[in-house]
Parts: structure tokens; sequence; C-alpha cells
């Protein structure tokens, strides 16, 4: 069944402006395509890249940001967020990708909402309105909890104002094809401890991987969720064969993003009609 916006077009919030900002650690993120994708659909849109969303908004001090993103890592991914006080070590880490964001990150789990919040902070005022949409493209990887399996789930996307857009959650947060974590158990029964990157070998193409010459394809898609939260607050879509498809596993963000339909007839005819207000 599609599930369609809730608001009727005389309730969408059309915007004026949308910043797209680049993850400079991703080499195969193309940004000014994404932003040529986005104006192509939109015209009378304003599409505007930006480089990295801390450089371009963060005038203060290096090392109070880094503890207050410190202070947003997801030390226990079994837990609901725990406050903490940030090692020096932690806090160093931080400094260092935010003096060098073409760096990228791995390993680190952050909290999505509490992420979003020192983002958001950053906007200044006169950008932080309902008719501009700030899609920031990231390395970092975030996640929210979920109560009903207890345990921290990453995501690709967060919507709001920011909305945070992951290059490691495309990786990491859609579940790979099934053989994979069958092998991956079956190894480790036999008590071999076999790298990821072999595993990955086993299953190539099937999914999307760090650098995957598809990113720019695909992000395009996650691009456009973050538009549709602002106008219709409903970011996705449930007909898997469209770009706004919610997609859990990684073949599912291959076909929703990179098959021959790109969206479903009623997300179709939204988007021209949105196009034309
Ligand atoms: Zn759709």
């Amino acid at each position: 069944m599609q599930k369609l916006p809730s608001t009727s077009s005389s309730e969408w919030n059309i915007p004026t402006d949308v910043f797209v900002y680049n993850d400079l650690s991703a080499k195969t993120l193309a940004i000014k395509e994404i932003a040529s994708y986005i104006r192509g659909l939109f015209p009378r849109m304003k599409v505007e890249v930006r480089g990295d969303f801390v450089s371009h908004h963060y005038r203060g001090s290096t090392e109070e940001l880094a503890e207050k993103i410190a202070r947003t890592k997801v030390r226990n991914t079994s837990n609901p967020f725990e406050g903490f006080d940030p090692l020096f070590g932690e806090i160093r880490f931080e400094e260092k990708l935010l003096e060098r964001p073409e760096r990228g990150i791995s390993g680190v789990l952050y909290d999505a909402t509490r992420l979003h919040l020192v983002l958001r902070g950053m906007i200044p005022e006169e950008e932080l309105s309902l008719r501009a949409v700030h899609a920031v493209f990231t390395s970092r990887l975030f996640g929210t909890y979920d109560i009903a399996d207890a345990r921290y789930h990453a995501r690709v996307v967060l919507c709001g104002y920011p909305s945070m857009i992951s290059t490691s959650g495309i990786v990491e947060a859609p579940a790979k094809p099934r053989e994979y974590y069958l092998m991956r158990e079956k190894l480790r029964a036999l008590g071999e401890d076999v790298p990821t990157e072999v595993l990955k070998e086993q299953i190539q193409g099937r999914f999307l991987d760090y650098d995957d010459p598809r990113m720019t394809e695909v992000m395009k898609g996650y691009s456009l969720q973050a538009l549709f939260y602002a106008i219709t607050h409903e970011p996705f879509c449930e007909n898997p064969d469209c770009r706004l498809y919610n997609s859990h596993w990684q073949e599912e963000v291959l076909a929703s993003q990179l098959g021959d339909k790109e969206f479903c007839d009623e997300h179709s005819s939204l988007i021209h009609q949105i196009a034309e207000q």
C-alpha cells in the first residue's frame, strides 16, 4: 500500500533555498551533481553547494566543539544514551577530525539526536527557517536507540533542520545480503576470525561500500528524503521501487536508487506538483 503524505498541497512548505554540504572525506560523492539533480527536479529552488558544514558555520574554539561532539558518542550500543565526561584522547580525536575533515572517520557511533542538536546550534538564525533546507553530508556514523530490541541502530539519514545524511551510514546501516551474516556465523563457529574485507568479497556488487562509484547516484535519493521531510513531513515511501523508499537492506538500497524507475507514480506526480508551486 502506498503511504501518502498526510498534508494536502495547501499545507506544503515549499523551501526557497537548499544548502547542500559536502563530506570532504567521501571521494566518490560528487556534491555538485547532487545539487544539479535537485535543481533539475525543482527549478524554482535556489540550490547552493557548500563545503564541510562545520567549517562553513563554526567560528568558535575547536577544542570546545570537539568536547561537545565527543559527548554525543555512544559508548554502549545495548543501553539507552548515557551521558559521560569524554577522555582527553576522545576530545583530541574529534579535534583532529574537525581540523582535517577530509580524513573521515570510522568505528565511532554517535547519538543521532544529540549530534543533530550540536549541528543545529551552528546554523545562523537567518538560515534557521522552514524555507531553508540544510542537507548535511557527513562521514560520522549516527544511530538511534530502539526500545523494542534494546539497542542502537545506525541510520543513513536523520531528517530535521538540518538533515544529516551519513556516507558511513549508507554502508553500515542497511543490512548486507543474508549470506554475509551466515558466512560470518559459520566461520566464527569454527573459531576463525575472517577479516570483513574477505567477507565483503563474497557479496561484491550487492552492497554499497566506502568510496563506492555508485555513492553519488544513491545519495541523490537520500537528499530528496531530506527535501520531502521539509515539504510534507513525510520523507519516506512504502514502494520499494521509489527513491524515497526507507530501505533496510543493501539490496533494497541499490534497487530503489539505481533501478529503472526513479519514483512511484504518486511521488512522480507530487514532484511535478511541488515544482509548479
Ligand atoms: Zn514513492
